[in-house]
């Protein structure tokens, strides 16, 4: 690149104090072509045919309009019981959440119970009157085997419970009303092996008579050793294609052995395929308090009539218990995932926007909750009761309207703030900073032009992407054009920032070089308008990977660089969103700079919190005033090796921001994935400087947040950006008793500055029952978002608490869970495992979590990795730990290539691999291909071109898109999938046996974890154990 017209400035990788100025003859400029037409296109949803191959239970009837079941009747005096039991395993101090004490959960070793092996277990589903029996098969077991009969039925007479067939009369010891899945004990014996596990203890057998049955379970002793990262203790034992690769001792034991048929327990893919054969396709009106809507993975229209849409608000449990007794003794958090700026798709009404004019929006004079449909109007119209506090406030005169025969507005279905349960209102001027319009929002755009970042191509390939990319700024509905300002600066060790007003032929750059006292060397020209200044920025995008190409300089600095970003941001007097493309640890001298302490010595012990907690001090302040700002850090991360991604991620986790890793960023691999995330960053819809408040009827209230926020005070949610796919997760404690007539309302307001500039109020109402009775109270649950809760519940603790002691009391919450609903529904004894319908499969995804890599002490896992899972997840919605916890496995060697359709999901497990097959595995973070070792050659063919598996590298980005029906299926699919999910995922091909395979099976979560951990099998008979000590 031309020198020409340098004035006053050193080489770029040279320090150097004050600042000077570029003027390059930067050359024309480049046609500038649109890339992004398809962004615009209607999005293809990727829907899971119902029918496809699978065999689908009935649909589960909800048990509407049955009598009450007896429960209330044994209700109080168990409530005293359940205080005083002689617990092995007290129950914690009230609240549902208990990391803050110290676990008293105990180690199996010691229980006084039957070994955990020796329970053949049978799963009834009580409303449906079919029956699953889980049985003893010979090893190995064929995928779909023929029900057998059980082998021999419980000692305990009363805890029989024979098999049912559709149809016949109920066993005496249900309820009708319960829908639920019971395992039930009888003494069979079942030759799992002893095994170690991942939770920070051996995984031993309680002592207990010996096993009677075949198979000889054989007792551990204390000392059994744990035994990190064995891959052992299958209970599925050995499959052909794996010989040995999974042996444990079981595995190992000679003769014939007895096992539990995996298809016996309850099936989270099931449950998926039945919602959305159930209520698929449906319109779902939110007319009705406490109504528990379709699961998220099902696809259906959401018709607002007075609640806000699942897709905004979803709750934990819908009919909340109407004492704080009963809910501390349930233990089922009560918590609501809000997603404020969730995405509609097309055929479902965009916000209404609301002006009430000069008054402003109208609200209650005591507790401040805004006009909305549980306001109760009074006195002809001229009063109305706030249905939060209660208190009867005047309707201002501009408002008043009559009321019909039943008492409501006349004009109710006319305007949105009566009738809907989201809308937004304008703001007046009191709603705004220092009663002053906020200027419309900024993004800067600040890239490390270290040797790293320009060797790996990134620097250019980002330039040469903006450029079409920033055509797609965020814009407001209905306008043109993006409000949005741009700016840029490049940095190593030194700042560069440029001027790029329209006015000027060539940008200019100015030097900052003092980093610890950081400034903005220009006001006028660095954040301008994109289509005024294109001709300007183009040139200055095609300039930069030129003018860095030399570049050798490896030390980089980040604190001072977005404290550089925000003091833009404070200067032009507007919120925005910094974009950082960053290439490693922060070593340079200045403020912020951080040095290397991952200590693999303190993983699986006391202090491995200490690898998780951000350093103090200047990233602590810098988030403060970033969030005051209304200044949003987005972190695009191109390491080669450790970063202390805990402290780098410090400020983007608590200003809404986002966190990108791309470890060995190269562009041939990496730069697809790397521009799918860019774009979806760039393009989405996001709010600004937003404060949320989340108010409550009179009884309980919002008690905890869980988000990438910023809280200085316990009631106001503070974030300096809130995008489409972030969600914060609000926990709810009772005050006092609810009034099961008026239910329990939550209205969460939000106050932020759009993307246009404009400050509004985005209004999300829900009404809830409160109730009672405990098989109601049960069948509200909703397990997704119960998942949502407990992962950021956990993940959170970990800052806090040793690992163990996490995952030990997310294991004791669920027991409690199970057997406070066990206790006071099921009359039968204690030895089945009853699961309520709407947490059956609540137990496999409580396993999968606590099999999550911040959750697994394992050398083996990246600490940066780690912490990165923990802090994504602390503002994933629903949608998004779902596909976590239980990722999507779906068969390919048997498309139907005829057809858009998508073959059902399978169940994670190994069971369901085929040494012939094609898998496609994706949990929103990372996509796998699975190829068997006996693929069929043609299939290998139509999809790589290739001959065969041994001529495939598994280094390929992307498949090639070739002319036949199987390739054309399969990038169908993965681009479906890429483009519903809210991130990019970089295409790993294993091989069946390749070293690679590790990370793949460890999305496998119903089999025993790769790095530790229970299989889904195993840990159902823990639960049972745990359950059975909490009982009377
Ligand atoms: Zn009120």
């Amino acid at each position: 690149m031309s020198q020409l017209g340098y004035v006053a400035t050193p080489p770029y990788s040279q320090a150097q104090s004050g600042m000077g100025r570029y003027q390059g003859n930067l050359g024309l400029i480049p046609p500038v072509q649109s890339m992004y037409s398809h962004y615009g296109g209607p999005p293809q949803a990727f829907s899971v045919p119902p029918q496809s191959g699978v065999i689908m239970e009935p649909p589960v009837s909800t048990a509407t309009g049955m009598p009450p079941p007896p429960v209330s009747i044994h209700y109080n005096s168990n409530i005293q019981q359940n205080g005083a039991l002689p617990q092995r395993y007290p129950a914690p101090p009230a609240g549902s959440a208990t990391y803050g004490q110290p676990s008293q959960y105990n180690s199996m070793a010691s229980q006084a119970s039957p070994p955990i092996q020796q329970l053949t277990n049978q799963i009834h589903d009580m409303n449906l009157g079919s029956s699953y029996v889980l049985q003893a098969m010979q090893s190995p077991p064929p995928v779909s085997s023929v029900a057998q009969p059980p082998l021999q039925t419980a000692p305990v007479p009363a805890t029989t419970q024979p098999p049912m067939s559709p149809g016949p009369p109920r066993s005496p010891h249900t309820s009708p009303q319960m829908t639920q899945t019971q395992l039930a004990q009888t003494s069979m014996g079942m030759a799992s092996p002893p095994m170690a596990i991942g939770m920070g203890r051996p995984f031993q057998g309680p002592p207990g008579p010996p096993s009677p049955g075949p198979g000889g379970f054989q007792q551990l002793g204390p000392g059994y050793p744990q035994q990190p990262g064995q891959v052992g203790g299958q209970m599925t034992g050995p499959q052909p294609g794996f010989p040995g690769a999974f042996s444990g001792a079981a595995v190992q034991k000679p003769g014939p052995r007895k096992k539990l048929d995996p298809d016996s327990t309850p099936s989270p893919t099931q449950v998926i395929e039945d919602d959305q054969a159930k209520r698929g396709g449906q319109v779902y009106a939110t007319n009705l308090r406490g109504q528990v809507p379709p699961l998220v993975t099902t696809q259906f229209t959401v018709q607002d009539q007075g609640n806000a849409s699942p897709r905004f608000m979803r709750c934990t449990i819908y009919s909340f218990p109407s004492s704080s007794d009963l809910a501390k003794q349930c233990k089922v958090p009560l918590a609501s995932i809000i997603k404020p700026f969730a995405t509609l798709p097309k055929n479902e009404s965009p916000l209404c926007l609301v002006d009430h004019g000069e008054t402003g929006p109208i609200r209650c004079n005591r507790c401040k909750a805004y006009m909305c449909p549980f306001m109760q109007f009074i006195d002809g119209g001229r009063h109305y009761q706030c249905g939060f506090c209660n208190y009867v406030n005047e309707v201002p005169e501009s408002y008043i309207q009559f009321l019909d025969h039943m008492g409501r507005r006349v004009d109710r279905q006319e305007r949105p703030e009566l009738c809907l349960g989201s809308y937004e209102f304008t703001t007046t001027l009191e709603f705004c900073k220092n009663n002053k319009r906020p200027n419309p929002p900024a993004y800067i755009f600040m890239i490390d032009v270290s040797s790293s970042n320009i060797k790996s191509g990134l620097v250019r390939l980002l330039c040469n992407e903006l450029k079409a990319l920033l055509n797609n700024l965020p814009r407001e509905d209905g306008t043109m054009s993006s409000a949005v300002n741009v700016g840029f600066v490049t940095y190593n060790k030194i700042l560069h920032f440029y001027n790029v007003k329209s006015i000027l032929t060539q940008p200019q750059m100015l030097v900052v070089s003092d980093t610890a006292d950081m400034f903005v060397p220009l006001l006028d020209g660095f954040l301008v308008n994109y289509q005024d200044s294109k001709d300007v920025i183009c040139n200055l995008l095609d300039q930069i990977p030129d003018m860095f190409e030399d570049n050798n300089e490896t030390d980089t600095v980040f604190a001072p660089v977005i404290q550089a970003g925000l003091e833009a941001l404070k200067a032009a007097e507007c919120s925005g969103k910094l974009l950082l493309f960053h290439s490693s640890m922060p070593t340079a001298e200045a403020p912020g700079k951080l040095k290397n302490r991952d200590d693999k010595n303190l993983v699986n012990t006391k202090t491995e919190k200490i690898l998780f907690q951000p350093l103090k001090g200047v990233y602590e302040q810098l988030s403060k005033e970033c969030v005051a700002q209304g200044c949003c850090v987005d972190l695009f991360l191109f390491p080669n090796q450790y970063t202390d991604l805990a402290t780098m991620a410090d400020v983007p986790s608590h200003t809404g921001g986002s966190v990108y890793k791309y470890s060995n960023f190269q562009v041939e691999t990496d730069g697809k994935h790397f521009l799918r995330d860019l774009r979806k960053d760039v393009m989405k819809n996001i709010g600004f400087d937003a404060v949320m408040r989340v108010r409550t009827s009179t009884g309980f209230r919002a008690s905890d947040f869980f988000g990438a926020i910023h809280m200085t005070n316990s009631t106001e949610v503070e974030m300096a950006a809130v995008d489409c796919d972030k969600a914060l997760t609000v926990e709810f404690k009772h005050d006092d008793n609810l009034c099961e007539e008026p239910g329990a309302l939550i209205q969460c307001a939000m106050l932020y500055t759009s993307v246009s500039g404009q400050r509004r109020l985005r209004i999300h109402n829900l009404s809830l029952n409160c109730v009672s009775s405990i098989s109601e109270l049960y069948k509200s649950c909703e397990t997704d978002s119960l998942m949502n809760y407990f992962a950021k519940s956990a993940y959170r603790a970990i800052l806090t608490q040793p690992i163990k002691n996490v995952s030990e009391t997310l294991v004791s919450q669920t027991a409690e869970i199970l057997a406070f609903y066990r206790k006071k529904n099921n009359p039968s004894p204690t030895g089945q495992l009853v699961l309520p319908e709407a947490l059956k499969v609540f137990p496999v995804y409580m396993n999968s979590l606590m099999k999550t890599a911040p959750l697994v002490c394992s050398t083996e896992l990246a600490t940066d990795d780690r912490a990165l899972q923990m802090l994504a997840v602390m503002a994933m919605g629903v949608e998004e730990t779902q596909l976590l916890l239980y990722p999507r496995l779906i068969p390919l060697h048997n498309m139907d290539v005829g057809s858009e359709a998508v073959h059902a999901p399978l169940r994670c497990s190994e069971e369901r691999l085929a040494d012939t097959g094609m898998f496609l595995l994706e949990n929103g973070r990372s996509m796998f291909l699975w190829l068997g070792q006996a693929c069929p050659p043609e299939l290998i063919q139509s999809i790589f071109n290739l001959p065969s598996l041994a001529h495939l590298t598994t280094y390929m980005s992307a498949l090639p898109e070739l002319d036949n029906p199987q390739s054309r299926k399969l990038c169908f699919i993965i681009s479906s999938l890429l483009q519903k999910s809210p991130r990019s995922m970089n295409l790993q091909l294993v091989r069946q046996k390749d070293d690679s395979e590790r990370l793949f099976r460890q999305c496998l979560v119903e089999d025993m974890g790769v790095y530790g951990g229970h299989s889904y099998m195993d840990f159902l008979c823990l639960l049972h154990t745990e359950i059975r000590q909490l009982l009377p």
